[in-house]
């Protein structure tokens, strides 16, 4: 029995993790990402740091490495990425070399995909459209059962989709996309705007620095009854399902699949998202809006599909 290994790699976190046979993840290991300002070599260090801890001493088979970017159709590269400092990198080759052992490449959302289409929520299902909402938000597209790469690789990214003319600045280079109104960023920019003129134990959490407030403080003031933290949930929804309507229109797949830190939350951010969908999407009435659901890997659901890309047939 090979080991074989999927390394998530985030705009805010890196989560290494060794995946058995059926999927299941046997440990791992976490590091926060450097950012986007900082030197490639500092991001692959971080990496390099995650997957040495998950290999633990032992020969390790593959590493699949699920990147939140732009990664061309050969799975060699990372074009562009608005997180993360990878620019035209050849990074499949690089890591490949440093660490010794075989390397796949994918975007991190389309791993989710594979993931959740083989193993998870979207099992069975002929189209499915996977949407990863962390740091940014993903896409991921599953079409006659099989994951939709594109004629570039670049296929699925939803989060770039214009959505509000004139809208916020994207780190993309564009403004209004869909991820700065419906992902983990939004999530705690939401919570910030309304922590300053409403009483909130987010406050507290956050050690009265809003600043310092991450998406976890948003999750946890929410599940303790928070008003302004259920209140940022419920506008996150609202916008998950105002921009679905928008790639539902265009897909009309079977199954959505959230996945994701913010997914975590479960109903409290699916239900307005089902009703926005179900208002804005064209036809409605005419229609059956395809099921929203939470990834069933939760948040490992990019490793996990990472790990896929290497480990062989029947491995
Ligand atoms: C990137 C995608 C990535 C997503 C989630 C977006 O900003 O453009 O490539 O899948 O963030 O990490
Ligand atoms: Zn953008």
């Amino acid at each position: 029995m090979g080991v074989y290994l999927g390394v998530d790699v985030g705009g805010t976190k890196v989560l290494a993790g060794e995946v058995a046979a059926d999927g299941t993840v046997v440990r791992t290991a976490e590091r926060r990402t450097p950012g986007r300002r900082v030197e490639v070599a500092v991001v692959e260090d971080a990496l390099t740091e995650a997957v040495l801890e998950v290999s633990d001493g032992r020969s390790v088979d593959g590493v699949g490495l699920a990147a939140a970017g732009f990664v061309d159709a050969a799975g060699e590269r990372v074009r562009f990425a608005p997180h993360l400092p990878w620019a035209d990198d050849p990074v499949r080759e690089r890591l490949e070399q440093r660490w010794g052992v075989p390397v796949r490449l994918d975007n991190d959302a389309t791993c989710a995909a594979l993931a959740e289409s083989r193993l998870g929520a979207a099992r069975g299902a002929s189209s499915a459209v996977m949407v990863t909402m962390g740091t940014g938000i993903g896409g991921g597209i599953v079409l006659g059962g099989e994951v939709w790469r594109g004629q570039q690789g670049m296929a699925g990214e939803f989060g770039h989709s214009q959505l509000v003319p004139g809208g916020r600045a994207c780190e993309c280079g564009q403004s209004g996309c869909w991820e700065q109104y419906a992902s983990g960023n939004a999530l705690v920019r939401f919570a910030r705007e309304r922590m300053r003129v409403e009483p909130t134990m987010l406050l507290e959490l956050c050690g009265g620095r809003p600043e310092r407030l991450t998406g976890p403080m948003v999750s946890a003031a929410a599940e303790d009854g928070d008003l302004v933290a259920r209140r940022a949930f419920a506008t996150v929804g609202d916008w998950l399902g105002v921009g679905l309507a928008g790639v539902v229109a265009t897909l009309d797949p079977e199954v959505v699949v959230v996945g994701g830190g913010v997914s975590a939350a479960g109903e409290r951010l699916l239900e307005p998202a089902r009703a926005a969908l179900a208002r804005r999407l064209v036809g409605t009435g005419h229609r059956t809006p395809p099921s929203l659901v939470v990834a069933a890997l939760g948040p490992a659901a990019g490793l996990v599909g990472a790990s896929l890309l290497v480990r062989p047939l029947g491995g």
